[in-house]
């Protein structure tokens, strides 16, 4: 399969760099979206939002068009959108009412806005290490790290594979925690049937520009609770102004923002969800090509799929042994980048690792919340909470963006070859 070069030295040391080739920026959007962008542009409603009672609470008709889609697509009581993910997380925390103060168990290993969603309500994320297998929490680490203040746990479904909800549900109910899935990553993904994103109290997705679907920008949260779904739509949309009307009598948390999803948005995130199943697919396919060409590769491994889930792989995420292969990850990573590997990267974050953690320093100047009367105890962000995440991050993660590019066969014949003319020469390396 892969033509061997005379010269099989590495790029890195020297020799002929084994892919010379410009990956196609992945875009799925077609003629289907402009169609209905265009048609919004022509209707000369970009929104419809109203911030107070009103029927135009619930915002225009692609809004609602695509919300109920969502709801019929993920099998939830309730889909409601956001102008990213990122307010949808915000809102999930407000909505399941976290009060200053109390701790959210959260997980490292994800993107900065899991747990800054968290700080918002001037709560106390609380970081739990991850599984090695599927780098979401480990349900061992979120049962140690509970104390007299949580009530609650997001969990990430990072890279494209569920969060082992089972466990997580069980030390929520025993614990009378609500659980949040942060599943920006993961939509599609199955856990023992059901969507990802479906069995937390409050999920949801991302529909960025790099995600699996987008609108550019946007987010949809799920849930199937009849007041969780009021309260993320009042949060949304300027609460304050709409409780009186609206006969709410639970004012926690009803701050309102804007953070309300476009009518073009939502068209084309009509047309988006339409073609989520082959966007899964498709990726699906690729990794499996990868599994079967990094086989049997010496201390590499590939991403694991546990039974009864499947994987939508955003990113392709693998682990080096790297003290049987005796070279470090970066060496590694450096002469896969040089045989022009794209889309290959070394770490996911380790969160608690943020300045804003090490240096407890959030809102203004004075360490708030973490200093304030509010905190209950010392919340500790040390390098070694999280020693999985913290060595994963270090020394042994490599992922691969699926996502990113539209891999052809052929190319990703070309990504296996680099690995494998890398592998060939592990002794040069060292
Ligand atoms: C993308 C992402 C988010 C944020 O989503 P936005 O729509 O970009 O705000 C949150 N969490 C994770 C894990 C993500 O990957």
């Amino acid at each position: 399969m892969s033509k061997q070069s005379e010269n099989d030295t590495l790029a890195i040391l020297g020799g002929p760099k084994l892919i010379n080739h410009t990956f196609g920026r992945y875009n799925p959007l077609g003629p289907e979206e402009v169609e209905a962008a265009k048609k919004v542009v022509e209707s000369g409603v970009l929104s419809q939002f109203l911030g107070c009672w009103d029927p135009d609470f619930f915002g225009g008709p692609k809004v609602q068009e695509f919300e109920r889609q969502c709801e019929s697509y993920f099998g939830v009581k309730h889909a409601v959108t956001f102008n990213s993910w990122t307010s949808g997380l915000v809102a999930a925390v407000g909505a399941i009412g976290i009060e200053p103060g109390d701790e959210v168990i959260v997980s490292p290993w994800t993107m900065a806005a899991s747990a800054t969603a968290i700080l918002h309500w001037n709560a106390i994320p609380v970081f739990a290490d991850i599984e090695t297998e599927t780098f979401c929490l480990d349900p061992v680490s979120v049962e140690r790290s509970i104390s007299e203040q949580t009530r609650a746990i997001m969990s990430v479904d990072i890279a494209g594979h569920s969060a082992d909800m089972d466990a997580l549900r069980k030390i929520a109910d025993k614990h009378k925690l609500r659980i949040i899935s942060d599943t920006a990553q993961a939509p599609g993904a199955r856990y023992k049937g059901k969507f990802a994103g479906t069995l937390a109290d409050i999920g949801g997705y991302s529909l960025n520009y790099h995600k699996h679907v987008h609108t550019g920008e946007g987010g949809i949260a799920v849930t199937d609770d009849d007041d969780f779904a009021d309260r993320l739509r009042l949060i949304r949309n300027h609460a304050e102004v709409v409780v009186e009307d609206k006969g709410v009598t639970n004012l926690s948390n009803m701050i309102g923002h804007n953070f309300r999803l476009g009518e073009i948005e939502c068209a084309m995130g009509i047309e988006q969800l339409k073609k989520l199943d082959r966007m899964v697919k498709s990726r699906q396919r690729i990794a499996q090509k990868l599994d079967a060409g990094l086989a049997g590769l010496r201390g590499l491994r590939t991403p694991v799929v546990k039974p009864d889930c499947t994987h939508v792989y955003y990113v392709y995420s693998m682990s080096v042994d790297v003290v049987a292969l005796g070279i470090n990850r970066q060496r590694l990573h450096q002469a896969l980048l040089a045989e022009g590997v794209p889309a290959l990267g070394a770490s996911y974050q380790n969160l608690h690792m943020l300045p804003m953690y090490q240096k407890k320093m959030a809102y203004g100047s004075k360490g708030f919340p973490w200093t304030s009367e509010i905190c209950k105890r010392e919340v500790s962000y040390a390098k070694g909470i999280c020693p999985v995440a913290e060595r994963l991050h270090e020394a042994e993660f490599l992922g691969f963006g699926i996502c990113s590019h539209e891999y052809k066969d052929e190319e990703v014949d070309m990504i296996i070859a680099a690995f494998r003319k890398v592998w060939r020469n592990l002794e040069a390396l060292r």
